[in-house]
């Protein structure tokens, strides 16, 4: 059974992360719900940096679903070309435009599936945009939320629909609409991938992961440090997908 942190213990660490940070807010550019899906859409491993970078001088005129198309597949393309993936992506961002145009008179849908049937919108982004866009108490998990809340032991699981579940159930209602944020924004600094930095975390006393570097903890041997490494890439893997 993995290690699994209580609901007081979980709601310590929410606690001290919006001491840290107040007002999490996501760090990709957007000016509307349709340039928030963009976005995320175009954030698939990409950095933020990368994407805003990119969006900076497309938002400015094709910041509806309407305009994305008139711009066409060739002229987005020659806009995200820095970002990878960019020629699917491209197409899918002019095939969800043209949804949105011809199903939903332009407009973002506020519907879990509608938002999921759109090409490139998987239940990450659908969660983003949900939670971002129009209020709702979702979680998002990528690969920086995935990897925090089975480290942390805030909620392990195999795939990123069971650390969803899991924190959905463990995060108090007051911390979730930060939470996405908190996690994201605390495994992209701090609990980083290969070489956590444990030792300036903030949560470190609640963290439940025994590979921490902390001299008075036991260290695990090899084999169980290599099978966990084995384990978290095969679900990071897994947790990519948006
Ligand atoms: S103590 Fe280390 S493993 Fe735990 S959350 Fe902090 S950085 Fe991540």
């Amino acid at each position: 059974m993995p290690k699994r942190l209580t609901k007081a213990q979980a709601e310590a660490i929410y606690a001290k992360l919006a001491e840290i940070r107040p007002d999490p807010r996501t760090e990709l550019d957007y000016v509307n719900p349709f340039t928030l899906v963009v976005a995320v859409a175009l954030s698939a491993q990409a950095t933020d940096k990368g994407v805003n970078r990119a969006t900076k001088a497309l938002f400015t005129f094709a910041d509806t679903p309407k305009k994305m198309l008139a711009l066409g597949e060739e002229g987005l393309a020659e806009h995200i070309r820095t970002i990878g993936l960019w020629r699917n992506k491209a197409k899918n961002v002019i095939a969800l435009s043209k949804i949105l145009v011809e199903k939903h008179g332009g407009e973002v849908p506020h519907d879990r599936a509608a938002l999921e049937a759109l090409p490139g919108v998987g239940r990450k982004t659908a969660n983003v945009v949900l939670a971002e866009a129009f209020g709702e108490e979702t979680i998002a998990v990528d690969t920086h939320v995935f990897r925090v809340a089975n480290r942390t032991g805030l909620a392990p699981g195999k795939t990123p629909d069971q650390v969803e579940a899991g924190l959905m159930k463990i995060t108090p209602a007051a911390f979730r609409r930060g939470a996405h944020h908190w996690l994201i924004l605390h495994g992209r600094y701090t609990c980083l991938a290969r070489t956590p930095a444990c030792a300036r975390c903030a949560i470190r006393d609640l963290c439940l992961y025994c590979d921490k570097t902390d001299p008075s903890k036991p260290r695990p041997s090899k084999a169980a440090a290599n099978a966990r490494t084995n384990v978290s890439a095969a679900s990071g893997a897994k947790a990519k997908k948006r």
